[in-house]
């Protein structure tokens, strides 16, 4: 067996103890004779499995009970239009563009209603977190809407936008579980589970009970109702069982391992073996304002795109892989997310300094 050290932005590095695990119990779940990926979602085991996912994550992010855990499909793409079909009652919500994922969700609200553009930062292309102290919020907004951190740029909100009394609505997807939250702060709170969590093909989304209603757009489907997830315990039709398996896993593993204080921390000190070297480099430097710099995804450029494809090609052969940029930005990117050890940060800067030795 030969593992890499993964720096992809998603679908990402999984935890090897989880893969492990799962492997382990492929043939035969607990006595059923069968994997997770063969059994019915009506059956006791995978209630028990799924609600006791649910309970982890309760306590890993400390939500209240008065917040709902859905597991929905669609990616959070899907997500761009549900949010808007169930909240926008006053057909009018606000947007901070920070990034494209921001700008997808916001092109895809106009499709419901006057999606506001409050604050952007593509004038920079989208290289820092705009002042959100005291936006223009509109006074009759049913929402405002964030993406917390831009995958593709790596900005990340060190502090929640000023958002004068309105529903805070925030797509976490890439710093899911990265460090302790205040739950009580968002209305919603969603992410795809294939950046910082586990597989693709699920998003969770924690949603504050009042905002489950009936009181959705006209015309709104069964299937994009939050109602409809809601009622059923995130089974009206057949949910990603296997994702949901191994998101139970992926929680247990960070309860083990300390949670989110200790996530944090680490998460910190991995982003900081990287981003010095990065400040002291003279082949590389990171492309973001320094005080917006995410912990969780780092891009980095030589400045001359051949160089960049040179040292992806070499790092690759290395086995540090999935070290391309974005294909709208360029240049590198580490995702460094919680399943990537400290060592493998370690490593990399080592490699990188080498590299540097050899090709300035
Ligand atoms: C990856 C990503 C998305 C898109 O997720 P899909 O599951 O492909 O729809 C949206 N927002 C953020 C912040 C992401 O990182």
């Amino acid at each position: 067996m030969s593992r890499v050290y993964n720096f992809s932005a998603g679908p990402a590095v999984l935890p090897e103890e989880v893969l492990e695990e799962a492997a382990q119990e492929m043939m035969d779940y607990r006595g059923t004779g069968m994997s997770v990926m063969e059994m019915s979602h009506r059956s006791k085991v995978f209630d028990d499995l799924i609600n006791e996912s649910q309970e982890d994550l309760r306590d890993l992010l400390s939500i209240p009970s008065d917040y709902k855990i859905l597991y929905l499909q669609g990616g959070a793409h899907l997500q761009f239009a549900m949010i808007p079909m169930n909240l926008m009652k006053n057909r009018k919500a606000d947007y901070i563009v920070t990034g494209q994922w921001a700008k997808k969700a916001w092109q895809e609200a106009s499709k419901f209603g006057e999606a506001v553009k409050i604050a952007s930062s593509e004038d920079k292309t989208f290289t820092y977190i705009p002042d959100c102290s005291d936006l223009p919020v509109d006074e009759d907004a049913d929402y405002v809407y964030i993406c917390e951190n831009n995958t593709i740029y790596g900005t990340k909100y060190k502090t929640l936008p000023n958002t004068k009394g309105k529903l805070l609505v925030s797509d976490v997807s890439s710093c899911f579980l990265s460090e302790p939250v205040d739950v009580t702060k968002y209305g919603i709170m969603y992410g795809g589970v294939q950046k910082n969590i586990g597989p693709a093909g699920m998003v969770i989304s924690i949603i504050r009970e009042d905002l489950i209603t009936d009181d959705c757009l006209p015309g709104t489907p069964t299937m994009m109702k939050f109602k409809t997830h809601a009622d059923n315990n995130s089974m009206y039709n057949t949910p990603n069982c296997y994702c949901i398996y191994i998101c139970g896993k992926v929680f247990k593993w960070l309860k083990k391992n300390g949670g989110l204080a200790a996530m944090k921390e680490r998460n910190e000190k991995k982003a900081a073996i990287l981003y010095d070297y990065l400040d002291e480099s003279k082949l590389f430097h990171g492309t973001v304002r320094r005080e917006d710099r995410s912990l969780m995804n780092v891009p980095f450029v030589t400045g001359d795109p051949d160089k960049d494809a040179a040292f992806v090609k070499a790092a690759a052969e290395q086995g540090f892989v999935n070290l391309k940029g974005h294909r709208s930005v360029g240049g590198m990117r580490a995702s460094i997310y919680n399943a990537m050890p400290v060592e493998g940060v370690e490593k990399l800067v080592a490699f990188m300094k080498e590299y540097e030795k050899d090709n300035l």
